[in-house]
């Protein structure tokens, strides 16, 4: 059974403006981990709470496994789903101890079993022995933990994520991501992550969706959305890249840096996206074009580099060691396709 389906949902605040939501379907698996992501102001919010049931859609229906919770004149109320929901700012209730927080979420299990349950749940989350202490006692990640394990405590058969990691400093944000994904995969939950963190996405996520302007735009593993962006903004967003207007000859195009192979087949004008990591500097080959390093952005890990060809600039991730200074010409490879994307920037 599909834990999770929405069907042509639609949220428009104000007539005269854009539908913040428009007219968006998606299904999640069961015990799958799904991303929304995008910018700003794309609409996942309030697609969450209509999921959650804060917010009702102007059209559309949302199902919970084989319940219907919206649409066709249903509206389950939010506490009626049966969804377990992470928020932001952990929402832990400051005088409550962690494990009188934890036993909040068992309020429908009989008093008595309540205290070894939340103590079971603080174990599954790494959080043993410290159940006495209050949420301030705890790191920020800890804290998101407590609310994860609250969240999961009455057993949701799914669970919605709201940008759970964004108050966390990277180093604690990548920990708990691993720590949260690993418990959900344990207790086999499925669970909606919505997030403007592309990394985030990529590396949480089962498959993921690029939502712009209230649609989704493209949906697929971190692998083929990242590798295979359908457009120029799903190219842009999830990380950077170089692109490049070219006239394709069926397996081949011309670019600034030479000739290069096509992920598909085309023929004619068409826009090409080419990741900097899939890219790799050389010294000058007699039979490729020469370009010239304009920049080097040292990142301690790697270094990328700026390399002009004529009027164009390509960018180019290489290692460490990368030996090359800015004034130096060199020739760049190509290690991948070169991918056909449609679409503005
Ligand atoms: P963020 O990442 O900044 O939280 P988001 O992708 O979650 O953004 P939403 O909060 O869903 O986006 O907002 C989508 C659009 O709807 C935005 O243009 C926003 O200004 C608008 N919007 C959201 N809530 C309301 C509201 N209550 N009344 C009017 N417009 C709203």
């Amino acid at each position: 059974m599909t834990p999770l389906r929405i069907d042509h949902i639609t949220r428009r605040y104000l007539p005269s403006h854009p539908a913040a939501v428009d007219a968006l379907s998606l299904q999640v698996q069961p015990q799958e981990v799904f991303a929304i992501v995008g910018p700003s102001g794309c609409g996942k919010t309030t697609t969450l709470r209509i999921i959650a049931g804060f917010e009702r859609p102007d059209a559309g229906s949302v199902w919970i496994g084989d319940r219907l919770v919206e649409g066709d004149g249903v509206h389950v109320p939010a506490e009626k789903r049966h969804i377990g929901i992470v928020f932001q700012d952990y929402a832990l209730f400051p005088h409550l101890d962690v494990v009188h927080n934890v036993m909040f979420g068992l309020h429908q299990m009989p008093r008595r079993n309540r205290k070894a349950r939340a103590l079971e749940l603080l174990e599954m989350v790494g959080l043993t022995g410290m159940g006495d202490r209050k949420p301030q006692q705890l790191s920020g990640g800890q804290q998101q933990r407590v609310a994860l394990a609250r969240s999961i405590a009455p057993m949701p058969k799914f669970i919605l994520l709201d940008e759970p990691f964004s108050n966390l400093d990277p180093a604690l944000r990548a920990e708990t991501r691993h720590q949260v994904k690993q418990v959900l995969k344990e207790m086999k939950i499925t669970a909606l992550l919505v997030t403007h963190d592309q990394e985030e996405a990529l590396s949480f996520a089962d498959r993921i969706g690029v939502m712009r302007d209230g649609k989704l735009l493209q949906v697929g593993t971190p692998q083929q959305v990242y590798n295979h962006p359908a457009s120029a903004f799903v190219a842009n967003f999830l990380g950077r890249t170089n692109l490049f207007n070219a006239e394709a000859t069926g397996e081949h195009a011309a670019t600034p840096m030479g000739e290069m192979c096509l992920s598909c087949p085309a023929k004619g004008p068409v826009l090409l996206s080419v990741r900097p990591e899939h890219l790799r500097i050389a010294p000058p080959h007699p039979d490729e074009p020469l370009g010239t390093v304009v920049s080097r952005e040292f990142k301690g890990h790697d270094v990328t580099l700026k390399v002009c060809f004529g009027d164009r600039q390509v960018l180019v991730h290489t290692d460490y060691t990368c030996p090359y200074q800015v004034g130096q010409s060199v020739s760049v490879l190509h290690a991948e396709p070169a991918v056909v994307v449609t679409g503005d920037v």
